[in-house]
């Protein structure tokens, strides 16, 4: 639920990220699209002007010449149709055959092209006529006949090219306004290459902040996820330590009842309950200042060559022992000759700590077994249980400091989540390293491999 909490948030604010930044990137897009066309529109005016002044038709002229001719013959066709219902049709064909004269018999596009060419800039251009106007003259009765107005032939003019230039002309029949755009080849190619450097540093941005916000995030779960432990942590250490407590303290009362203080074998019993207990809150204190010790100095084992099969059977013996009619327990010590370079006192405590775990999670009928063998260079110990089993999810962080696998608010095995994480400091501090192999409700095995010496 907390995750949730801190995930939408910044969900949210990348997504408002990500669109303020398609919003700028558009802007400044626009902003690039109008420079570009004024720069091809002022540039081409300049070109125009100049072409004027040796060319007063601006390379329509043969356009103007054809356009005439022909405006004669829709002269004639037009005295009966003004103000007709179909003269609208008539005045988008004339638009028609006369945008396809000018767009054809005309030199500007390639004048401006070589102008464009000159100044380095894209000469491939294409050019479009838009009629704004048409008026069909007699000119010897000096009347309009026919007007193709602005409203009949709806102008339809393009978005992407770039207004240019608005042209007149005036023949024996015919009077023509249109405008003069130009597209250019490549526009988008052209304004990306520009606009690169501004889309790479806005990606670039963009990743930068959804790492920082990724790391953000994993260092707080991460802190979260500690701090969850380590409270569990201390309630469960306050647990461990009063059960032994309360237990002493009952003995300490007991002691002073009339009918314990008159039967020695009585005191006897309390004495060694209270020294068991003791013992017992001796060495979680001291698992704990240790583990708290390795933090802060440089951790040193004592090692000495030892032969391994003695040391396995101690430890196995002392187990039977402890574990009495509890659990079947089996082991296979296969080690003549055997020797390694250990720390005898915590590698003693390492393999306990695994049988103990064994017997912890377990069921009603506990069955444990130890198996030792060299293979490969490396003393191979497995400790196999038939008990709860171990998760996939849980089996990566069962080594961690402080982590039990959840099982609701209460747990059934006591515990302080240091076992394994001690298991697994030993164990690579003698060179060697642990591996557990288990599934959910199945048992577990865990196999401690530490380098041979020989
Ligand atoms: P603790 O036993 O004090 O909780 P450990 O570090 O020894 O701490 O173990 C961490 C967790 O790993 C335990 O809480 C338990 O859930 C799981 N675990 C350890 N050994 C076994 C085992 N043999 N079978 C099932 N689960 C185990």
């Amino acid at each position: 639920m907390w995750k949730l909490k801190i995930v939408l948030p910044v969900l949210a604010a990348l997504v408002i990220f990500l669109f303020a930044q398609v919003y700028l990137v558009r802007q400044v897009w626009m902003q690039k699209d109008e420079v570009f066309s004024l720069r091809y529109r002022s540039e081409s005016k300049e070109a125009i002007e100049q072409m004027a002044v040796h060319d007063p038709y601006n390379g329509f002229k043969k356009a103007y010449w054809v356009i005439d001719d022909v405006s004669g013959l829709y002269l004639e066709r037009s005295r009966n149709l003004a103000n007709a219902p179909d003269s609208s049709i008539f005045a988008k064909n004339l638009r028609d055959s006369f945008t396809s004269i000018l767009s054809e018999d005309q030199l500007l596009t390639e004048h401006l092209g070589k102008h464009f060419r000159k100044l380095g800039l894209e000469s491939r251009i294409k050019s479009k006529i838009y009629v704004n106007y048409i008026d069909l003259i007699d000119v010897q009765e000096k009347i309009n006949v026919f007007r193709a107005s602005d409203e009949m032939l709806r102008k339809q003019s393009s978005q992407k090219s770039i207004p240019v230039y608005t042209f007149t002309s005036e023949g024996n029949n015919y009077k023509i306004s249109f405008d003069y755009y130009i597209d250019v080849a490549n526009k988008e190619a052209i304004m990306i290459k520009e606009l690169s450097l501004t889309l790479i540093f806005s990606f670039i941005s963009f990743v930068i902040i959804i790492v920082i916000f990724i790391g953000t995030l994993k260092n707080y779960m991460e802190e979260k996820r500690l701090s969850n432990l380590k409270t569990d942590f201390i309630n469960n250490m306050t647990h461990e330590l009063k059960t032994p407590l309360s237990t002493i303290t009952v003995a300490a009362k007991t002691l002073r009842h009339k009918t314990v203080i008159s039967s020695p074998e009585k005191i006897k019993d309390t004495s060694r309950m209270i020294s068991k207990q003791s013992v017992q809150l001796n060495e979680l204190i001291n698992l704990i200042l240790e583990i708290s010790m390795w933090e802060r100095t440089q951790f040193e084992l004592d090692r000495k060559v030892t032969d391994m099969e003695s040391v396995i059977r101690e430890i196995s013996d002392n187990f039977i022992n402890g574990c009495g009619s509890k659990c079947r327990y089996t082991d296979n010590i296969d080690l003549k000759g055997v020797k390694a370079e250990i720390d005898l006192l915590y590698f003693t405590t390492m393999i306990n700590n695994l049988l103990n775990n064994a017997l912890k999670y377990s069921g009603k009928d506990p069955e444990v077994s130890l198996q030792a063998y060299p293979r490969n260079n490396y003393l191979v110990i497995k400790v196999k249980d038939n008990g709860v089993g171990i998760s996939r999810s849980d089996q990566k962080n069962i080594f961690d400091k402080f982590y039990r696998v959840s099982t609701g608010n209460i747990h059934k095995a006591k515990g302080l989540g240091l076992g394994l994480y001690y298991v697994k400091k030993i164990a690579e501090e003698h060179g060697g390293f642990v591996d557990v192999s288990s599934k959910k409700g199945k048992g577990s095995v865990f196999i401690v491999n530490i380098p041979l010496n020989n």
